[in-house]
């Protein structure tokens, strides 16, 4: 019966344990960012991994790498499952590394049972999630989101790109040229830790994502005058550096009161002209906020413009507003959804809907196919850090979500 079917829990913790060498770090965690020789180590590790299992082995032009488990030959329509290899600089061992682990093992266990699934199966490792370079990179391309600007001006800088690309035999025409079909994929399913305390703290073994959250951002620029610091009395300054402060705590308080499931952040404040002895005359504020519900994003926009406006004309300040871009929420599928709940209730474990504060591969494929992402607990919210740690009964359990939901999807 496919219901009794489980992952083999010792195989995945000996090919995750495997995986953890790579990179690794005297701290505990790994350092594998995008095409360094670490990550480019993992890929070869992965696509012998892929190999020893008995499963094919398939590269597209972006560099994505996958396992591929053919269940029906006339069947074009294949079942995405998969994460990354990459990591942040001085990242933990399982972000994006449990998901591919997981996936693999899911493909291992269908094949080792003889299950004739109606879809293929394909664990997949997508090129750069993390932004070493472009971000999102390898599912982008996948997606058809990736453009042709987006290479020649990327986060990571260009040179970095082409060298990268280089040394993993890629290039921008080839990364322009992994784009497939919708009606090729039958959906996208992805377990990764949940990187926050929200699972830990209620005690819950699974989190099902209902959406990954939007991001928009803002560059406020708060002008007052530049003055001796010595000579102007308080009452005659117009100090840029109030409205930027002022503006940062009640941005806190509102979003706190009224915007339960949003989160803002200023992460960066410059001075000018900046020295000890004169009053600021200009603050740049970089200003992000994130929502998973775009209404909400409208209503939180409004209400965060507004509020630095009253902050900059309490202080006697002009305010300009540089608007920087926009990534919308991205809704997960209430079919996937709803069966990773089925799957967990089958399974005995505990499970609550929650939203993604951080990006993911999925948000790429959300309008591509039925997407749908399951998080584990992780052990004090710690990520993109050595001390990123979830149990491993968590990432089994989690994994034979995976594998009952690939299942279900799949009959
Ligand atoms: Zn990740």
């Amino acid at each position: 019966m496919t219901k009794d079917l489980r992952v083999n829990a010792d195989r995945m913790l000996a090919s995750f344990n495997q995986l953890a060498l790579i990179g690794a770090t005297a701290e505990g965690g790994v350092n594998r960012p995008t095409f360094s020789e670490a990550h480019l180590a993992a890929r070869k590790w992965f696509r012998e991994e892929i190999e020893r299992s008995g499963l094919e082995f398939h590269t597209d032009g972006a560099g994505n790498h996958s396992a591929i488990l053919t269940c029906q030959p006339s069947n074009i329509q294949t079942l995405l499952l998969g994460s990354h290899l990459d990591s942040v600089p001085d990242g933990g061992r399982f972000d994006g590394a449990l998901g591919v682990i997981s996936a693999l093992e899911v493909l291992r266990t269908v094949k080792e049972n003889g299950i004739r699934l109606n879809v293929n199966l394909e664990a997949i490792d997508f090129t750069d999630e993390e932004g070493t370079l472009v971000g999102l990179l390898g599912s982008a391309a996948i997606a058809s989101h990736l453009k042709p600007e987006m290479l020649q001006n990327p986060r990571g800088g260009r040179e970095n790109l082409v060298a990268g690309m280089k040394r993993a035999g890629l290039s921008d025409e080839s990364m322009l040229s992994a784009a497939r079909p919708k009606e090729s994929l039958a959906g996208y399913l992805e377990l990764h830790i949940e990187q926050g305390k929200r699972l830990e703290r209620a005690g819950i073994n699974i989190g099902i994502v209902s959406a990954i959250v939007g991001i928009w951002s803002y560059r406020l620029s708060f002008i007052g005058r530049a003055d001796h610091a010595g000579t102007t009395t308080m009452e005659d300054r117009l100090d840029a550096s109030l409205g930027a402060s002022s503006f940062t705590l009640a941005a806190r308080e509102l979003v706190l009161k009224e915007f339960p499931n949003c989160v803002v952040n200023v992460g960066k404040m410059d001075f000018a002209p900046g020295a000890f002895n004169i009053v600021p005359a200009r603050v740049d504020v970089a200003l992000e906020f994130r929502s998973p519900d775009e209404e909400e994003f409208k209503r939180l926009n409004t209400a965060l413009l507004l509020l630095a406006n009253t902050e900059a004309t309490q202080f006697g300040l002009e305010l300009k507003i540089e608007f920087l871009g926009k990534h919308s929420p991205s809704i997960m599928s209430d079919v996937v959804q709803k069966m990773y709940a089925d799957s967990c209730e089958a399974l005995g474990l505990t499970h609550v809907s929650l939203t993604s504060g951080a990006g993911h591969d999925g948000q790429s494929l959300a309008d591509l196919c039925p997407t749908g992402m399951i998080f584990a607990p992780s052990v004090e919210g710690a990520s993109h850090s050595p001390r990123e740690f979830t149990k491993w009964e968590d990432c089994v359990n989690g994994a034979n979500v995976l594998l009952q939901t690939a299942l279900r999807l799949g009959m």
